[in-house]
């Protein structure tokens, strides 16, 4: 007998559109380092992580899209088998577009994983005043609209996150994990 048996892998996917700091994330998150240069890489990639939960194994292979972001037929492959998503959009001032379209990966995740625990990332926070988010309801990208968004797409949670300052990285991630691990270990 190996004590294999106990250990738990999960795929974890992170879409949303190019440039909002997936790469980034999922580097800070196993590694602890911010990468400065835009590498822009064709085909997908995936970071393996280890941690403990509970005194077990967890194996996690976060998948990163990789500059599939606009060829749509390319991505199903990398859909398959996933326990676990993120979606990332960015808060900097020129690429909210990145917000309005969070609405086609939620689709395109459903469509292609079924109900599978969705975490959202609200990234490049450094790059704005934050207490503009809580006090003007009227911009996209306001607390209130984009928990407005969450509540009604059963999004686990929404964390603002910073890949430069490491800003909500490790607790957003980690919140994702462990909402996996619960749904299978208990
Ligand atoms: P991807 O295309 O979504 O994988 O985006 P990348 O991770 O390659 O990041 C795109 C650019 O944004 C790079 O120049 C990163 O250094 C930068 N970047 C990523 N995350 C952040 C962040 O939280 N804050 C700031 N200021 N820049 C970031
Ligand atoms: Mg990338």
């Amino acid at each position: 007998m190996s004590g294999y048996e106990e250990d738990f892998k999960f795929k974890i996917i992170v879409v949303g559109d190019p440039s909002v700091g997936k790469t980034t994330l999922i580097r800070k998150y196993t590694t602890g380092a911010f990468q400065k240069d835009y590498i822009a890489t064709l085909g997908a990639q995936f970071s393996k992580y280890e941690e403990y939960l509970e005194g077990k194994k967890v194996r996690l292979f976060i998948w990163d899209i990789a500059g599939q972001e606009t060829f749509e037929l390319m991505r199903k492959k990398f859909y398959k088998g996933s326990s676990g998503a993120i979606i990332v959009f960015s808060h900097a001032p020129e690429e909210l577009e990145s917000f309005d379209h969070l609405e086609k990966w939620l689709n395109e995740l459903k469509k292609f994983c079924g109900d599978i625990p969705i975490a959202l990332f609200g990234n490049k926070i450094d790059l704005i005043d934050e207490t503009e988010l809580f006090s003007n309801e009227d911009k996209d990208n306001s607390d209130f609209n984009v928990t407005k968004f969450v509540n009604e797409h059963t999004i686990i949670e929404y964390f603002k996150t910073s890949a430069l300052t490491g800003q909500g990285v490790i607790e957003a991630f980690q919140k994702l994990v462990r909402e996996l691990y619960f749904k299978v270990s208990r």
